[in-house]
């Protein structure tokens, strides 16, 4: 059981969350549960540090940040402890998470969960610091921004468990944020594949590498809400979905950054160079785009996004390399962001990207880059027209709530998953999207 910032943003909150813990153990589970730092903490945190270094070593970074989610785990186990069940408290390198050495993002590469397996067997409840490990240098280090997902993850395959059920401040996964679409629609399922590009495009419910993790080694994630009883959304193999909208989801990010490097000398060899060294700084470059230069041998523009917040490394791993290569200019956009429409669906259908460029086109957004995968079509906008871009793609593509029939409301018999999506009796999925065929 995993729960977020929001779900131990205060002291009833935490004894909340104390309480739904205890209430799986007195059903008979034994529960390992990892908690985040509580509310804005790890905000908080990173503010503190950049009120004192303009450069905060990474090190020193992560010692800082892992506190967060250790309050929450001691605070937690008290409130458990007071309602007559024993808990002990663990950081992630007392629960025997090893990562990597590349301090704010590390990487799992190994989870000793002897002592984890240990507490269980005495009949402990156990209290696992998300967000966190401890590194082959034994540093300890963080799992990058959302990252106790992936320790909530990382720790039900370790110990085999039977489900992963990560509490949050929404009632699941939804066709778009609900804090922008008010009316987004629930989905009860989503395929892994789905859920990856969600999450690589911005749906920040769930954390990219827990969801790799998580399809890597077969885990069922239930993403749900911690302030209802409701089921939320199961995120399974392919195999498990019935369901193939033409879109399932619209996503976005407000924090992207473009940098364009103007004149670069067009010899093989050159882009290498260039993204070899953003790769060996650790940053994530998400799109590129080159034009051609005007003639052969002439030099060309490029243009890449990364995320905001790797601007500054990024800038600074580049600065020899323009040098060296002889790149003429570097421009940077820090204010940009991403909109991007997900559904297996549209492997088999023509049209989506027509559909979507028309309908940014229609709002007067201006379409700054783009790029597809089989599932997935991204934009690039400017980060003031993020939020009326997805309103308009969610709207275009009919993914709300009231936009949803039943296409056999009377006469068919009703089954239920172990989901809980309805579908009929021929295993078709009872509930479609009107706008689901092009
Ligand atoms: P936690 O602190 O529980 O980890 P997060 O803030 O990391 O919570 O993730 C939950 C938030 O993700 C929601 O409050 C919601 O605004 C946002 N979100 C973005 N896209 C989606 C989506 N498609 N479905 C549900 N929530 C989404
Ligand atoms: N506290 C960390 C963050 O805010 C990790 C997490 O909440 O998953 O990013
Ligand atoms: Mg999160």
């Amino acid at each position: 059981m995993k729960f977020g910032g929001t779900s131990v943003g205060d002291a009833e909150r935490i004894k909340r969350a104390a309480r739904r813990i205890v209430a799986a153990r007195e059903q008979g589970r034994r529960v390992v549960a990892v908690l985040s730092a509580r509310g804005k903490t790890t905000d908080e945190l990173i503010a503190m540090a950049e009120e004192v270094s303009t450069a905060p070593d990474p090190r020193e970074m992560d010692m800082l940040l892992s506190t967060g989610e250790r309050i929450s785990c001691a605070l937690c186990a008290m409130a458990i402890n007071d309602l007559g069940h024993r808990a002990i408290s663990l950081t992630g390198s007392q629960a025997g998470i090893v990562t990597d050495t590349s301090h704010t993002k590390a990487r799992i590469l190994d989870v000793r969960a002897d002592r984890i397996r240990d507490a269980l067997y005495d009949d402990l409840i156990v209290l696992v610091a998300g967000f966190q490990g401890v590194s082959t240098s034994k540093d300890v280090t963080t799992l990058g921004r959302g990252g106790s997902d992936t320790t909530a993850v990382a720790l039900a395959a370790a110990i085999d468990a039977e489900v992963c059920e990560i509490y949050t401040d929404v009632a699941g996964v939804f066709s778009a944020d609900p804090r922008i679409v008010p009316d987004a629609r629930k989905l009860p399922v989503v395929s892994f594949e789905e859920m990856l590009e969600m999450s690589a495009s911005g749906a920040g419910v769930l954390q990219l590498r827990s969801v790799e993790y998580a399809r890597n080694h077969g885990i069922r994630i239930h993403c749900r809400s911690s302030f209802t009883e409701s089921p939320g959304t199961f995120v399974v193999g392919e195999e498990e979905t019935m369901e193939r909208p033409l879109i399932t989801a619209v996503t976005h990010s407000r924090d992207e950054a473009r940098i364009t490097l103007l004149g670069v000398p067009d010899h093989p060899g050159v882009a290498g160079r260039i993204f070899t060294a953003l790769a060996d700084a650790n940053v994530n470059v998400d799109m590129i785009i080159q034009n051609e230069p005007e003639s052969e041998g002439a030099a060309a523009d490029m243009s890449f996004t990364v995320p905001r917040s790797d601007l500054r490394v990024a800038r600074a791993t580049l600065d020899p390399v323009v040098a060296q290569v002889g790149i003429k200019a570097v421009a940077e956009d820090p204010e940009m962001g991403k909109v991007s429409v997900v559904g297996a669906g549209m492997k088999s259908h023509p049209g989506v990207a027509a559909r979507v460029f028309s309908t940014l086109g229609d709002q007067g957004i201006n379409i700054e880059m783009i790029s597809t995968s089989p599932i997935k079509i991204s934009c690039v906008v400017t980060a003031d027209m993020v939020d009326r871009a997805v309103r308009a793609l969610h709207e275009a593509f009919e993914l709300g709530a009231d936009q949803i029939e039943a296409e056999h409301p009377f006469g068919t018999s009703r089954v239920t998953t172990p989901t809980g999506s309805t579908q009929d009796a021929e295993g078709g999925t009872a509930m479609r999207s009107r706008g689901a065929s092009l």
